[in-house]
């Protein structure tokens, strides 16, 4: 039943071996993955001892019997703010920098541990005179500032969850999500600085909480200095409250189960989640991943994240994987393009960044505007690079590789989600040989497989379904307030598999692939398509920076494929110049026939000057599926910019 399962179209052969030395001081060795092949759990009990500090040690390592809802290391008691910052000091590291912040406006400030702690501390009290108790909730809605993560730390060591919610939502976004957790706190700013200017956060807090609403406090950071509405009783400046608060704070244990955080999906395929997760398995996985990917030598590397704290990946690899092992890291404030398309290469030569890990929306942004910018700064400090949030086309791969690395760095393309807490595939970068645009291998301990429609592993050189085989211990424990939801969107598929939603396959050398959504599959004649695949090969042409298909119903094909391209800067202007629009869609199309095949070839396609994402840089093709079917856009409202869904149309109405 070939046609059921995902068509395997792209080839690659390219593979980067890691050097000889690389290879010999890398955290990640083949014997990590010979031992948890043998024994998962005793490895993982392995990796919980090693990597955290526990008050009272763990009795039991899994415990699945509540099947679909996991307890890892039941007994054991810990907590992750201590684990994060006190213990280092402890071990005298206090005078290493945590974190190393450059504000858009060109504003820095180095904070070390022990001042970390003096923060946390501090916070945690503050917080403690507003009422918060162990268990409650706080809601955060932050610029990327050092305050989101003293504010996050604080709340993790009352035991009272938070709720980060992206600086840029709405304030019907905030709203929705500080009643779905019934949070009793929110810690805000006045604003915080992106493209140039202060952009306020404040107001939206106002109106979100307006009327009902559970919150009853209100910490304000102030970081623009720009006037905003008080509610006396209500409202408190955050460096009053933490000048008042008493400088010591003495932590309490928590149960390895006591929940951490809640964190909404980014909303790419539907209304976004609650994701709840707990404390000592997720916590284990971020340190262990930040170690053995990453490759984080606490005592050396300048590491750097680019991802907001608002998303995943800001708070398992900005918060608690890098600061679980004491790293030391660059925090951005700011936007990549200001105030130049060089900035955060100026930051990385400044800094002598070690270590990048960014999304492929940032490495195509950087390709459109050229190579130029990267060029004019040193980036020879860079030893390590990595991607995550969506398939790295392998041409973009290839360009990260060559222009950001040096044509020396290993790549690390990590696959996981909001849902699974920390990395779960990707090269270990003293050992894979990297396949660009390849995600590559389950990391030790996790327990990966493609399957068919019935659930039966896939051979190599097949497509597929993405499923975990076996329970990890950063894996979500439900979504909040809502068992029912969890159970059905994750484990209702397929009968004792956690299935992922992403489509995937597996090469002839039995690398993993990441297709994409399964809700983005087309139905080209009775083959099922993956857009991945077809947006590679359309990146692949030295004239697109990005590209983004979807299927449209088509009277012929049952579904046709309809891509949206954005040039690189070059070919924009040579477009634009010679009038060759037209002729350059023929080029795309028979280059897409070319690479993968006829089937593939897009009915139509559209150039087009930005793409609708979220936040995150995810592609949103479900509203560029409404478009490409001619109907109401849908659902917007985790849209980074909601104004280029009204761009697009309008390219379209007026012939694209
Ligand atoms: P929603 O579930 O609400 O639609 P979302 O899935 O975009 O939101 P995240 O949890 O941030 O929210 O994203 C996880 C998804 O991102 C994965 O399921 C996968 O589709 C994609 N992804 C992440 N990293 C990679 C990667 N390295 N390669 C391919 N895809 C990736
Ligand atoms: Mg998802």
């Amino acid at each position: 039943m070939a046609e059921e399962n995902l068509s395997n179209l792209l080839q690659e052969e390219r593979t980067f071996p890691p050097s000889a030395e690389f290879a010999a001081q890398a955290n990640g060795t083949q014997e990590l993955f010979d031992k948890a092949a043998e024994d998962r759990e005793g490895f993982w009990a392995e990796q919980a001892r090693k990597y955290l500090t526990w008050e009272t040690d763990f009795e039991q390592v899994l415990d699945w019997s509540q099947a679909p809802v996991a307890s890892w290391f039941g007994g054991g008691r810990l907590n992750a703010a201590v684990n994060c910052v006190d213990r280092h000091v402890e071990a005298g590291n206090g005078d290493r920098v945590a974190l190393h912040f450059v504000g858009e406006p060109g504003d820095t400030r180095d904070i070390t541990y022990a001042e970390m702690h003096d923060q946390v501390q501090r916070a945690a009290n503050a917080l403690v005179e507003l009422g918060v108790k162990t268990g409650d909730r706080v809601a955060l809605y932050l610029p990327m500032i050092p305050e989101a993560v003293v504010a996050m730390l604080a709340c993790a060591r009352l035991g009272a969850p938070h709720s980060v919610v992206f600086g840029g939502f709405s304030a019907d976004a905030l709203r929705s999500r500080i009643a779905d957790g019934e949070a009793k706190v929110v810690i805000t700013a006045d604003g915080g600085y992106r493209r140039g200017k202060p952009s306020a956060l404040k107001p939206a807090v106002d109106a979100a909480i307006t009327g009902e609403s559970t919150v009853e406090h209100v910490l304000v950071v102030k970081r623009t200095d720009s006037e905003v509405e008080w509610t006396d009783g209500r409202d408190h400046w955050w460096h009053e409250a933490l000048e008042a608060a008493a400088p010591e704070h003495t932590p309490e244990a928590f149960d390895s189960e006591h929940p951490l955080f809640i964190l909404y999906t980014s909303g790419t395929t539907g209304k976004p989640k609650g994701i709840l997760h707990t404390t000592g398995g997720y916590l284990t996985q971020c340190a262990f991943t930040s170690h053995v990917v990453h490759d984080v030598h606490p005592e050396t590397d300048v590491y750097w994240c680019t991802a907001d704290i608002g998303w995943v990946t800001g708070h398992s690899y900005i918060v608690y994987g890098p600061m679980a092992l004491g790293a030391t890291q660059v925090m951005y404030e700011g936007t990549p393009d200001t105030p130049h398309q060089g900035r955060w290469w100026e930051i990385v030569a400044d800094k002598k960044v070690t270590i990048l890990y960014t999304a492929p929306t940032a490495i195509r942004a950087c390709m459109k505007w050229g190579e130029e910018f990267p060029n004019a700064h040193d980036l020879s400090s860079l030893r390590l690079l990595g991607s995550v949030g969506e398939p790295i086309n392998p041409e973009a791969w290839m360009w990260y590789r060559r222009v950001i690395g040096g044509d020396r760095t290993p790549i690390v393309d990590t696959w996981w989600q909001t849902e699974t807490g920390a990395i779960m595939a990707s090269p270990l970068p003293g050992v894979t040989a990297a396949r660009p645009g390849s995600t590559q291998v389950a990391i030790p301990g996790i327990d990966l497989d493609v399957v068919d429609e019935a659930g039966n592993s896939v051979p190599d050189g097949s497509g597929g379904y993405l499923v975990a085989r076996s329970p990890w211990p950063g894996m979500l424990r439900g979504i909040w307030g809502d068992l029912e939801r969890y159970k059905e969107t994750y484990w209702a598929r397929y009968d004792g598999l956690y299935f992922a939603g992403d489509g995937a396959k597996k090469d002839t050398d039995g690398n993993l692939w990441v297709l994409g959504r399964v809700d983005d599959v087309m139905n080209v004649s009775g083959h099922r398509l993956s857009t991945t695949e077809i947006e590679s090969a359309l990146v692949s042409h030295h004239k697109v920076a990005e590209a983004a298909v979807v299927g449209a119903t088509d009277a012929m094909t049952g579904q046709a494929v309809v891509a949206f391209v954005i040039l690189r800067s070059e070919a924009v202007t040579e477009a634009d110049e010679e009038g060759e629009g037209a002729e350059l869609v023929a080029e795309l199309r028979n280059h897409v026939a070319k690479e993968i095949g006829p089937i593939a070839k897009p009915r139509q396609i559209l150039v087009v000057a930005e793409l609708p994402k979220t936040r995150s840089g995810k592609i949103m093709r479900r509203l560029l599926r409404d478009v490409a079917e001619k109907r109401e856009v849908g659902d917007v409202t985790t849209l980074a910019d909601s104004s280029v869904m009204d761009l697009i149309k309008t390219g379209l109405s007026s012939g694209g």
